[in-house]
């Protein structure tokens, strides 16, 4: 197993011949942060409007109003890119207030922003992200529309105030547009030329996509089963317990196979014992990928930006909050319990779908 990604990596070079660099010339990052914009407003109608002169706790944070098409205010929104000494590190979003609606009937609007720890740019070059990054850009910017455009009333249950195993699916569910072809087409401009990205790079980041993800997703699978075993135990059983034994036990009962390796070993996988209210969480990015790829499934075969779908987005998921039951909300807005065929299609695990509207389906990167 120790060898895995080694092997793995050069597998990639020789299949797909994707070279990172070549591609991060066409995502700046204003070129990118254009993109979520440019994506808001086609699916939800929301414009981004910059505050130069706006309050910033920091000089490098930019500020931005947003409104609907009727010209209301709905959230400020902020973005905080770049690393400094003070920054923990990591992508995350949050807020400096959260929504709800007064006893009046007024409603307070969200100050949200979006935190990363992005690639600077040098002395010749602009802050070119690599596709990770992208798609992390993509992500915190779900989480930012949910908080954004709530309209739950009640500040417990606004925007990102949901269960555990519901708040990705927001999140997760934006990533799919950011290698989307329609929308590549309209962000991703080369740094130094202005020209778009071309169709052959745009095949390769297709084609590259489900490069690894039967070994992936297995070693995910394992991860939150482990996690889930540790939950199961009573704790009087765990006083004393051998921690290698204890995870040999559940390879085996899960007949794990030889070449995965645990994702994490016990003592410092930090999901099993809490931090950030994680106590067999694990397996909520998994869950969440069910309900956002069965979700985005809808949209590909309506169309990436079918109005309808969008509508049926917003006003079942995103505004809504933790104000009902996620599965009512879910099925709500994509008319059945959450189907785990999509994941295994988007990942490439299964034969794709045909586009119900003919043509081909542009099916974009997973993590
Ligand atoms: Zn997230």
């Amino acid at each position: 197993p120790w060898d895995y990604y080694y092997y793995a990596e050069k597998v990639r070079r020789k299949k797909y011949a994707l070279d990172e660099n070549e591609v991060s010339a066409y995502f700046s990052v204003d070129n990118v942060r254009k993109g979520i914009f440019t994506l808001a407003e086609r699916l939800y109608g929301v414009t981004f409007t910059e505050l130069p002169d706006a309050p910033k706790y920091n000089p490098e944070v930019n500020v931005y109003e947003v409104k609907d098409k009727d010209n209301n205010h709905v959230a400020v929104f902020m973005t905080d890119y770049f690393p400094r000494p003070s920054k923990r590190q990591g992508a995350w979003m949050s807020e400096f207030r959260g929504a709800f609606e007064d006893t009046d009937g007024t409603s307070a609007r969200p100050i949200v922003y979006n935190v990363g720890n992005f690639t600077r740019p040098t002395a010749d070059t602009p802050a070119l992200l690599t596709i990770d990054e992208v798609q992390t850009m993509f992500h915190e910017f779900g989480h930012g529309l949910h908080g954004m455009l709530t309209k739950a009333k009640l500040r417990s249950q606004a925007g990102t105030n949901v269960d555990r195993d519901f708040v990705e699916l927001p999140s997760q569910i934006t990533e799919h547009w950011a290698l989307e072809p329609e929308l590549l087409k309209e962000y991703a401009f080369h740094y130094k030329t202005g020209e778009v990205i071309p169709e052959s790079l745009i095949k390769k980041l297709e084609a590259a996509s489900t490069h690894n993800q039967g070994f992936e997703i297995t070693e995910r699978v394992t991860a939150a089963l482990l996690d889930l075993e540790w939950g199961a135990l009573n704790p009087s059983d765990s006083e004393n317990i051998d921690i290698d034994k204890f995870e040999k036990q559940v390879a085996a009962k899960l007949d794990m196979p030889s070449q995965i390796a645990y994702r994490y070993r016990s003592p410092y996988f930090k999901h099993i014992f809490g931090g950030d209210g994680y106590a067999s969480g694990y397996y909520t990015y998994l869950w969440a990928e069910v309900l956002d790829t069965d979700g985005f499934e809808l949209f590909t075969e309506k169309g990436v930006f079918d109005p309808a779908t969008a509508k049926s987005f917003k006003e079942n998921i995103l505004e809504m909050g933790g104000s009902e039951d996620p599965m009512t909300l879910f099925k709500r807005f994509r008319g059945h319990e959450p189907k785990v065929d999509a994941l295994l299609r988007l990942r490439g695990l299964a034969p794709r779908k045909e586009a119900a509207k003919g043509g081909d389906i542009n099916i974009p990167g997973g993590k």
